[in-house]
């Protein structure tokens, strides 16, 4: 076998294509290895509408990045024709090596998404030598593109919880299926309160799920939360959890430490701060008692919202640097959510 052949295996290059060429080039650093592929002559393509078999109508040349060859950077290069259909005309015809639009091939972006599975994407990005952004893309287009495949025509019931994307930012709600073990998240959405619940019925309709099916919402006892199940999962009945009461008391907590550094030697006060924040958090617990005790019998443990702190501290910090509400989803996607063992059957199909 020789170095051609060896190559053509590693790359999976099926007929019509062949590897024509290749080049490395000692004088730039890091070293590059360029390949160059092409179509036998006379080949017929297949339409990409009809798959019926068509003469190239023209090519245009493209180059992805491929994985290292060693430590030298490699660069595929085809020209890739545009098919005459009789009936769908000028069509451009996807390649088997990368998906349309994109600049890299499959096999660098299934390492690089492996990667992301496992380490922060800033790293990863340095190790594979390209730019963040570039990165964030591909994570983008896999994570989308699996979300489509989710379905989620069985949930009944639903965890709401939600956390500021960054400190002082804006607010992400995250929506857990109560009744999975493993990878609870189903749904994330900037934002929070009724906006956040109607989006969560929509994405629930369009991934064969139903409003109606939902019978137990577990969320917190804020008022925007409780309108918004009312109006869009009408047939829940909402239940509060001890997670929900212990953060509400912690909120409570929060003011009064802040209130203490500032009243720094005022000790009566203080004692004072603390009754009215802990009587306005017993206040709540009082005026949601229902859902409280709905709780206890429910049945369903408090694990998984529980679990999610540490979730999105992994997230944050996986996604560490990233600039907008989207990273940061996609990776609680990545990581909490179905689509991750998606992810790894398709690698092994
Ligand atoms: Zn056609």
């Amino acid at each position: 076998m020789d170095g051609t052949q060896i190559l053509t295996l590693g790359l999976g290059l099926e007929a019509p294509w062949v590897l024509k060429d290749q080049h490395l080039d000692t004088s730039v650093s890091p070293h590059r290895l360029d390949l160059y592929v092409e179509a036998e002559r006379g080949s017929l393509y297949p339409c990409p509408e009809c798959s019926e078999a068509c003469p190239a109508h023209d090519f245009a040349a493209k180059t992805w990045r491929h994985l290292n060859f060693f430590q030298h950077h490699c660069y595929l290069h085809a020209r890739v024709p545009r098919t005459k259909c009789p009936e769908h005309g000028v069509k451009c015809i996807e390649v088997p090596w990368a998906r349309p639009g994109s600049d890299f091939t499959l096999l660098f972006e299934q390492v690089a998404m492996s990667l992301v599975k496992e380490m922060p994407v800033l790293a990863v990005s340095r190790q594979l030598e390209i730019s963040d952004k570039r990165l964030w893309r591909i994570v983008h287009h896999y994570v989308g593109r699996l979300l489509g495949e989710l379905d989620l025509s069985s949930v009944t019931t639903v965890g709401v919880n939600e956390t500021a994307s960054r400190r002082g930012q804006r607010y992400v709600t995250v929506f857990l299926d109560m009744h999975r073990k493993q990878e609870p998240v189903i749904f994330a959405v900037p934002g929070h309160g009724e906006n956040a619940i109607e989006a969560f019925s929509a994405f629930l309709t369009a991934h064969g799920g139903d409003s109606d099916n939902v019978v137990e919402v577990v969320c917190d006892m804020s008022q925007a939360f409780l309108s918004g199940v009312a109006e869009h999962l009408p047939k829940a009945e909402i239940t509060v959890d001890w997670f929900h009461i212990l953060q509400a008391f912690t909120k409570r907590l929060d003011e009064v430490r802040k209130k203490k550094r500032r009243e720094q030697g005022h000790p009566k006060s203080l004692r004072w701060a603390l009754l009215k924040p802990m009587g306005k958090a017993l206040a709540t617990l009082e005026r949601h008692a229902d859902a409280v005790v709905k709780r206890w019998i429910s049945g369903l443990t408090n694990a998984r919202l529980e679990g999610m702190n540490g979730l999105f501290q992994a997230a944050r910090s996986r996604a560490r640097g990233y600039r907008n509400e989207a990273n940061f989803i996609a990776m609680i996607y990545l990581i909490g959510s179905p689509i991750g063992r998606l992810f790894d059957q398709v690698k092994s199909t």
